[in-house]
């Protein structure tokens, strides 16, 4: 989409809001179907936290992808959008037991990640079949809260505690229908991932009843001018391969699936937000927006990089500016950014809003989470309307007649 099309939805909807191009995820979604056109069965499972308006979901569900869940509300989300249950993972890490168990009594994949669960739901529902989250320990990852495949990781079982692992199954009698990992967002190198996915196939000898073998996600794709994006035809033609070796060696076809998130969303986002105001320090030219940390969170929360344009002065001179937010406490989306010279009322759009953005969006502040509007077919279809002051008190229990104002004090006048 254009940055036309761009401006006409904020024209058309007020901004703040936030516009996702279908057609960018759909082409996501075939260049990585693409990549691994060289195995018989491959399953990509959407991971849902990543933009879970229930539009989206039904995007992807067209398409031909399977929802990767991590609580029991997106396996709900992902039902109402027309999912069948076979085709939702649920991929928890430290839930009850009885979340597992209402997700399986669903009729979704399910996905543990301990042994102490493992063990419990063995023994309750040894007809159910799981699938066992392992901890290769490889590191990857750009920022350590997003690295989940270290050693002192809480995801997944480590690989050091494989023969604990069969003594479970074994005693239990229960059937492991996968295999899976997920080494964190942001694989810079394929070198790593091909070595973690040794690691996994490795694992899968020990079990005879596999369907599939689950590769997790953290596909990078490129934030700033610069940033390395994964090859992901070249992990596609270098796995494959891998892949069917493997499956030649295990004596059964099985099924090699993923579960991205932000490399099918990610770019295909945008978010858009007026400009309030240009003030000039003695250092610094702010550009101070209509929205905060609260609609987008991620620059504060990982330092992440978002590009920032200028769409309602596209081929102005560029000058330096710090880009902040509306929010009581620091706020900032970008310092001394080249952007095309601001003014007032501006519209400025943040590039690669669609993963983790919205769905980390909150009310702090008591501001309204914005609108999400789907770019489909040259065509601006509105998916989520902004709040308004009646969300805010949605749920709040207000205890009017507990407390009377204080009255004011009198003033004497002479
Ligand atoms: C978050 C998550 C993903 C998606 O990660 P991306 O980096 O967005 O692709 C995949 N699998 C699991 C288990 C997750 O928790």
């Amino acid at each position: 989409m254009t940055q036309e099309d761009l401006l006409g939805v904020a024209k058309e909807f007020g901004a703040p809001v936030y516009v996702y191009d279908a057609e960018k995820i759909k082409s996501q979604y075939n260049r990585l179907t693409t990549a691994f056109n060289g195995v018989s069965k491959l399953k990509l499972n959407y991971a849902a936290k990543a933009l879970s308006n229930i539009s989206i979901l039904r995007l992807m569900n067209s398409l031909g992808s399977g929802l990767d869940t991590v609580s029991i509300q997106e396996v709900q989300l992902g039902l109402q959008a027309g999912f069948k249950p076979s085709d939702i993972i649920f991929t928890p890490n430290g839930v009850s037991l009885e979340e597992l168990e209402t997700a399986a009594a669903l009729g979704v994949k399910i996905n543990i990640d301990n042994l102490s669960l493992l063990e419990q739901f063995g023994n309750k529902h040894p007809e159910i079949p799981v699938c066992i989250r392992i901890n290769p320990h490889v590191m990857a990852g750009g920022n350590a809260n997003i690295s989940v495949g270290h050693i002192d990781s809480k995801f997944g079982i480590s690989i050091h505690q494989i023969p604990h692992i069969l003594r479970i199954t074994t005693l239990t009698k229960m059937n492991i229908n996968g295999i899976h990992m997920h080494t964190g967002s942001d694989i810079l190198d394929i070198e790593v991932f091909l070595y973690a996915s040794e690691i996994l196939f490795e694992t899968a000898k020990n079990f005879k009843n596999l369907d599939f073998i689950d590769f997790g996600s953290g596909f990078k794709v490129p934030y700033k001018e610069g940033d390395i994006e994964t090859n992901i035809e070249e992990l596609g033609e270098k796995l494959s391969k891998r892949f069917n070796d493997f499956c030649k060696q295990y004596g059964k076809p099985l099924t090699l699936a993923f579960e991205p998130g932000k490399f099918l969303v990610s770019e295909a986002g945008s978010f858009l937000a007026k400009v309030n105001v240009v003030k000039q320090t003695t250092s610094t030219v702010f550009a101070s927006i209509d929205s905060g940390f609260n609609h987008l969170i991620r620059p504060m929360l990982y330092g992440s990089t978002h590009g920032i344009s200028n769409i309602s002065n596209p081929n102005g001179r560029e000058r330096f500016y710090s880009v902040v937010g509306y929010i009581c406490e620091t706020d900032t989306f970008a310092t001394n950014r080249k952007i095309a010279e601001i003014t007032e009322g501006d519209i400025l759009c943040f590039k690669n809003a669609g993963a983790y953005c919205f769905t980390m969006a909150s009310n702090y502040n008591s501001r309204f989470r914005p609108a999400e509007v789907l770019w489909y077919n040259g065509e601006a279809i509105l998916i989520r309307s902004a709040e308004t002051m009646e969300d805010i008190l949605r749920n709040q229990v207000d205890v009017k007649d507990l407390f009377t104002p204080k009255a004011n004090p009198v003033l004497q006048s002479n």
